[in-house]
């Protein structure tokens, strides 16, 4: 059985015997809290045990790497989605060790794109001004990743003042949380 049936099975039983009651909450985070987080697999579950949030706590939103990538990016919307209609009031990017957004090689990556869609279509990409290796390009550190992603979203325009964005790490084998930014 492929893993969307098993998953669809499984989803029966658990609507069947009401198995989301414990889960039950509103759309609107209690703790008033947007957080930025990475993709990773490891943090699925251990990120919200590790911080103690319940169904209901916070927003997250998750990209590859916890990064806003430009200041009119899809994170940032959700973000400022968040802010003014969902009632967060302050936003935390949290980062990881050992990410592998700190890890893709633009250069690689762009040869086995070329492999599977052929060089013409990438190459078409670039003759209307897409900058391939830029948009791939991940952070230097984990560090660097959680600053610049910080420092757009205390700078952007449309933030309403004053909201605290704070950043912070998490070790994805421990969950131990580090703070990066003040
Ligand atoms: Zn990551």
């Amino acid at each position: 059985m492929d893993t969307l049936n098993e998953v669809l099975k499984f989803n029966e039983q658990f609507v069947e015997n009401k198995e989301y009651v414990p889960y039950e909450t509103s759309g609107l985070p209690d703790k008033k809290v947007v957080i930025l987080s990475c993709m990773d697999t490891r943090l699925v579950e251990l990120l919200p045990r590790a911080m103690n949030l319940k169904n209901g706590d916070v927003k997250i939103v998750k990209n590859a790497g916890a990064v806003v990538s430009h200041p009119f990016d899809s994170i940032m919307r959700s973000l400022l989605i968040a802010v003014y209609e969902l009632q967060a009031e302050e936003v935390w990017v949290i980062g990881h060790h050992d990410c592998g957004n700190g890890k893709v090689k633009p250069d690689q990556l762009i040869h086995k794109m070329e492999e599977q869609v052929t060089e013409e279509v990438v190459a078409s990409l670039k003759h209307v001004g897409i900058d391939l290796h830029s948009w791939l390009e991940g952070f230097k550190t984990v560090y660097d990743g959680v600053s610049d992603s910080v420092a757009t979203i205390q700078n952007h325009p449309l933030l309403p003042k004053n909201t605290p964005v704070h950043g912070l790490v998490i070790d994805p084998a421990t969950g131990k949380l580090e703070r990066v930014t003040k």
